[in-house]
């Protein structure tokens, strides 16, 4: 993919979520785009933030590493953490992410909390909830959510920011909409439960469900092949 044709699936994607914003009544600027860069090089994320975007999502955190040593002139880029993680990798994950998406157990907050080093700010944290869990191995359970928000929330070093999901695929907009109903549904209940909890974040919508996200209130929206388009089978 060329630049320039990079720069126009950027452009176009951004006016797709503006759009979609509106559809739902909503102010086109109110959800954040995550470009979701996982197997492409570096050299596309440089194109992306040359054309302004800033968010990049990384799943993989050896070639997350690599890629940022190659961009780390691009000072105000922000690197979020989306990948299923592991407790070998959560020290490397502290000392060079902004955003965790995908914490879904305590002991893993409490490595990454233990780990965040004191010159950085606190490490913004959603929550991953398991929210098909017919179809999903990862994420912490809708009911045991307030106990895992309860702990995190203790952790000097973790800001609990919301909520994330990648629920099973679904064809039409109403299959789609259930369970990012149930993941807005979730994060009230948390906000309510701790009102003062800087809880502002409903990480969900990937390219293929965009639009039902957007209406059931997604404020970052995590896109990879609508930007970069289709991954190629990496092995990792
Ligand atoms: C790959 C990935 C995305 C982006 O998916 P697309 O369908 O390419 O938009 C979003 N979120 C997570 C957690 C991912 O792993």
């Amino acid at each position: 993919m060329t630049d320039l044709i990079l720069s126009e699936s950027l452009a176009a994607t951004r006016r797709r979520l503006a759009q979609a914003l509106v559809n739902a009544g909503r102010p086109a600027d109110d959800a954040r785009l995550l470009a979701v860069s996982k197997t492409k090089p570096a050299g596309m994320i440089r194109a992306a933030w040359q054309s302004g975007q800033r968010d990049f999502g990384e799943n993989y955190l050896q070639e997350a590493l690599a890629k940022q040593a190659e961009l780390s002139d691009l000072e105000d880029i922000v690197w979020h953490f989306i990948g299923p993680l592991q407790s070998n990798k959560t020290r490397e994950v502290a000392e060079h992410f902004s955003w965790v998406h995908s914490v879904d157990r305590e002991k893993i907050a409490r490595r990454l909390n233990d780990q965040r080093p004191a010159s950085l700010e606190p490490l913004n944290v959603c929550l991953q909830v398991n929210i098909s869990a017919e179809t999903s191995k990862s994420g912490v359970m809708v009911d045991e959510l307030p106990e895992l928000a309860a702990a995190v929330l203790k952790m000097p070093a973790l800001r609990l920011r919301g909520l994330m999901a990648i629920p099973a695929p679904a064809e039409d907009m109403a299959a789609q909409r259930k369970p990012l109903a149930r993941l807005r549904q979730a994060l009230e209940m948390l906000r309510e439960r701790f009102p003062d909890a800087p809880l502002d974040t409903l990480s969900m919508g990937m390219s293929a469900d965009l639009e039902a996200a957007v209406l059931e209130g997604a404020t970052l929206v995590r896109l990879g092949t609508a930007i970069f388009g289709e991954r190629g089978t990496v092995a990792h």
